[in-house]
């Protein structure tokens, strides 16, 4: 983990941004929060230790993060973005209807979906969206 925020701090260098305490304590809180956090829950998170820090200093650094590659948005066409730091290896959301948690889980498969798509129509593919919907483990086995 300490590696990980290392190497997204020396990404951070690399591409001009300046290092202060909340923005490493905020991207610190992204790569070993693995839950896809709001901004608003990164904030109340942190906010104890930063009594200064508004929230529109978390979409701050939210958006360099985002523009340095080292965290995606994800866009539910409400105002509630939740943010992903888990770029290096790719992935799907299982999102909970109950109590929203999103976990990430693998298939690979789909790959074949953008190789089917550049053959079959000369598409230039950029990427593509699945997610899952249903109850996560522990919302089934502990009932609200
Ligand atoms: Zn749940
Ligand atoms: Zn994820």
């Amino acid at each position: 983990m300490v590696q990980r925020v290392e190497k997204a701090v020396e990404i951070l260098k690399n591409t001009g941004v300046r290092m202060t305490p909340q923005r490493h304590a905020i991207l610190t809180y992204l790569l070993e929060t693995m839950t896809h956090p709001t901004a608003d829950e990164i904030y109340k998170a942190l906010e104890g230790k930063f009594p200064n820090m508004s929230v529109a200093t978390i979409y701050n650094n939210l958006r360099v993060f985002k523009d340095a590659g080292l965290v995606t948005e994800l866009t539910y066409g409400d105002a509630s973005s939740r943010f992903d730091a888990n770029v290096e290896e790719d992935h799907y959301h299982a999102i909970c209807t109950t109590c929203g948690a999103i976990s990430d889980f693998h298939f690979p498969y789909l790959r074949d979906a953008e190789v089917a798509a550049s053959k079959d129509i000369g598409f230039k593919v950029t990427g593509h969206r699945m997610e899952v919907y249903g109850v996560c483990d522990s919302c089934q086995k502990n009932p609200h």
